[in-house]
């Protein structure tokens, strides 16, 4: 059940590629997220399903039918910006009736469209308000309500979010989700803000120059990034270079730091290859001992960083590396700086990047 398709998409500007050959399949009801860095293509995807852009190569397609050629107020999506993009002369009921008003839809007809959609965002009571008499989350929520208001199949989102502060930002994340949960319509959302993309998503497409680097469910691409750049730019990690020093059936050994550390084999591995290792801050265990039971590579705590519920606790090891390790209050109270210790880590929580 796929409802939006980009097949081969590329978009030039002049000579510059800003999208350089994208294919996916976003699905009917699911919320699937661009996730990127500024500039690496977002919003330029995002306006060729709008219809705003038309692709140099490739097609889009929207619940089965090419649009090429389509504008994009004939298409059954709408769009909602970062900038709100209300009418600050109008009213709120103004605002989000225009569209229906335009397509000279009956008046009773508009009225129950714009309250219902109003109460979807919980400003039923707001009708009467000018923008400027509203708060930037209000007025995010009346943008929401005017792309709601004529049903539209897939509602585009740029960064809709990324004028509120911290605090009702994360209150709106969870409200969108909700709402996109309760009407079952295809969300598309643009952040560059990866929290933001593991929180709402079913999906996130993590994009990077142009490209999609990897697409998956938060879980895989926490879990098990395909990329560097996945690797590093979502959540924190530890990032090591090694090289393959042994393989046999399921696991491969790693030279690093001059301990041969055992990794799952998730990929094809040569012998004497230098690869990368992501191992993130939470997989990595401190103990006084060596491990009898697996590897330990010994280290020494360099320092304990306070941020709240957990402590991030620096340790060195050889070779001039450092680990940094989520530690629990407790454990990290254990451990005085400059002591000796061990880390360790299940060698399933390691993933191997070649
Ligand atoms: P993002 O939304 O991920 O920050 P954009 O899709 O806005 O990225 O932009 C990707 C690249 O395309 C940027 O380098 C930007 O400068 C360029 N770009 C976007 N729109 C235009 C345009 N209309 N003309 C020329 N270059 C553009
Ligand atoms: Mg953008």
């Amino acid at each position: 059940d796929v409802m939006v398709t980009l097949d081969n998409v590329v978009k030039s500007f002049e000579r510059n590629t800003v999208v350089k050959n994208i294919s996916m399949d976003i699905k009917k009801g699911e919320f699937l997220t661009l996730l990127g860095p500024s500039g690496c293509g977002k919003t330029t995807t995002l306006r060729m399903i709008a219809g705003f852009e038309q692709p140099t190569d490739g097609d889009v397609l929207i619940d089965g039918k090419k649009v090429s050629g389509i504008p994009p107020h004939k298409r059954d999506v709408n769009t909602v910006f970062q900038s709100y993009a209300l009418f600050p002369h109008m009213n709120v009921y103004d605002n989000v009736s225009f569209g229906l008003k335009m397509k000279k839809v009956r008046k009773e007809e508009i009225k129950r469209r714009v309250m219902e959609a109003l109460q979807l965002v919980q400003l039923e009571t707001f009708a009467e308000r000018k923008p400027d008499q509203l708060s930037g989350g209000q007025k995010q929520r009346v943008a929401i309500a005017r792309a709601l208001v004529n049903s539209p199949k897939v509602l585009l989102l740029d960064e809709p979010l990324g004028a509120l502060d911290l605090k009702l930002r994360k209150q709106m994340q969870v409200e969108l989700k909700h709402l996109q949960q309760q009407l079952g319509i295809t969300f598309i959302y643009v952040t560059h803000d990866q929290e933001e993309a593991l929180t709402m998503s079913d999906r996130i497409a993590v994009m990077n120059n142009g490209i999609i680097e990897q697409l998956g469910t938060p879980d895989e691409i926490y879990e098990r990034p395909a990329s560097r750049f996945v690797a590093d730019f979502i959540g924190e990690t530890n990032l090591f270079e090694g090289t393959v020093m042994e393989i046999n059936n399921s696991h491969a050994y790693l030279e690093f730091s001059g301990h041969k550390i055992p990794v799952v084999q998730t990929a094809p591995l040569s012998l004497n290859h230098q690869v990368a290792m992501a191992i993130r801050p939470e997989r990595i265990k401190l103990h006084i001992e060596p491990n009898r039971e697996g590897f330990a590579i010994p280290g020494k705590i360099v320092e304990h960083i306070y941020v709240g519920s957990i402590i991030k606790t620096v340790v060195s090891l050889p070779g001039e590396n450092q680990v940094t390790v989520n530690t629990m209050p407790e454990v990290a109270h254990s451990f005085a700086v400059g002591q000796d210790v061990f880390v360790s880590w299940e060698p399933d929580k390691a993933v191997v990047i070649t």
